[in-house]
């Protein structure tokens, strides 16, 4: 089988291989790889932006988080069968554990031993086959079809807003107001959910994309360009999905009273930008602004993003997929065209 292998941080060294099949061990799925999405952490371990680390002692990482494979093998009554179209889930636990590791919450790990597919020491899904234990894989309707590769990403957004649920139901009062900064496919996926939520979304970003205004339009949600604080609107949520540190420290002035400020982005720059640091401490207490940062996903979040898949329009899912690349391309589907959304390979192609 061929598999798509990178040495972390060296850019020319992105490789297919031929490898041997991957055989299952007791209490695991054998799944043919069959769309692989690409992100910014891709691009970040290729690139060496500090991210990304082989197994213990090689070389080589199989890249690859945003998986979606069919089963071709299943351990009798673990509920999966052949043919069943599911996702890896990417983190796993340390091997102390840590509380949240040992109560199916990886994501929330506290000591930071954690193994990621495709990421930190553990292959990822850019195969042609793959192996998980049962527990570490979510079946998915099979009317999802390819959109299945969007359930990581969306993975993500649903743990975002589980956890600004959770802040925002502090007080008796509710949010109306969604602010999304950037509409990259995060951006696209926090709107998305927001509005399934009934709220009224706005989704700011730096410049205009037809593609990307049509999508938020096509959601019921609004589209504005340039800077968030010129547009007009006073959120009580904000779902930050650029990443852009000076923008995140502006945040806290422009928020409704009692706002909840989720942060769900990084970026490889270091902006460094003067600050009235006791301003933002000002607004923040004066405020009751709780501002947060979130990453990965647990099992549930995985569950919860399958059910806002398949309560979303096929149609709309459709146009996040911009670009179709086979496993030779996965160097140039790194790199984005001006309105691609999501990039993924087809393992086969
Ligand atoms: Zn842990």
């Amino acid at each position: 089988m061929k598999a798509l292998t990178v040495i972390p941080g060296r850019a020319d060294q992105v490789r297919i291989e031929d490898r041997a099949d991957p055989v299952p061990g007791p209490g695991e799925l054998l799944v043919e790889g069959r769309l692989l999405g690409i992100c910014g952490t891709d691009y970040d371990i290729v690139e060496g932006h500090g991210y990304g680390w082989a197994p213990p002692g090689r070389e080589r990482l199989v890249i690859g988080h945003e998986s979606l494979g069919r089963v071709l093998t299943a351990p009798p009554g673990s509920g999966f069968e052949e043919g069943d179209l599911v996702v890896g889930i990417v983190r796993r636990p340390d091997p102390v554990p840590c509380t949240p590791c040992a109560h199916d919450e990886a994501d929330f790990c506290r000591n930071g031993r954690y193994t990621e597919r495709g990421i930190k020491e553990l292959d990822g899904f850019g195969a042609q086959r793959w192996v998980t234990e049962t527990r570490y894989a979510v079946k998915l309707d099979p009317a999802l079809g390819d959109h299945g590769v969007l359930l990581e990403p969306a993975s993500v957004l649903a743990k975002a807003w589980e956890q600004t649920d959770h802040f925002a139901t502090r007080t008796s009062w509710r949010p109306k107001v969604v602010l999304v900064t950037g509409a990259g496919p995060i951006g696209l996926f926090a709107a998305l959910l927001a509005v399934q939520r009934g709220l009224e979304v706005h989704v700011v970003d730096i410049e205009d994309s037809p593609p990307k205004r049509a999508l938020v339009n096509d959601l019921g949600a609004t589209f504005h360009t340039g800077d968030a604080r010129d547009i007009g609107v006073a959120p009580d949520v904000v779902i930050e999905c650029t990443g852009h540190g000076p923008l995140v420290f502006g945040l806290a002035e422009l928020v409704a009273p009692d706002a909840v400020i989720c942060l769900t982005g990084i970026s490889p720059d270091a902006s460094e930008v003067p600050l009235c640091a006791d301003r933002v401490n000002r607004d923040l207490v004066l405020e009751n602004i709780v501002m947060f940062g979130t990453v990965n996903a647990g099992r549930r979040n995985f569950e919860q993003a399958a059910d806002v898949l398949a309560k979303a329009d096929p149609g709309w899912l459709d146009r996040l997929i911009t670009r179709r690349v086979p496993l030779e391309g996965f160097t140039d589907g790194l790199h984005k065209d001006e309105d691609d959304i999501k990039v993924v390979v087809d393992l086969w192609a």
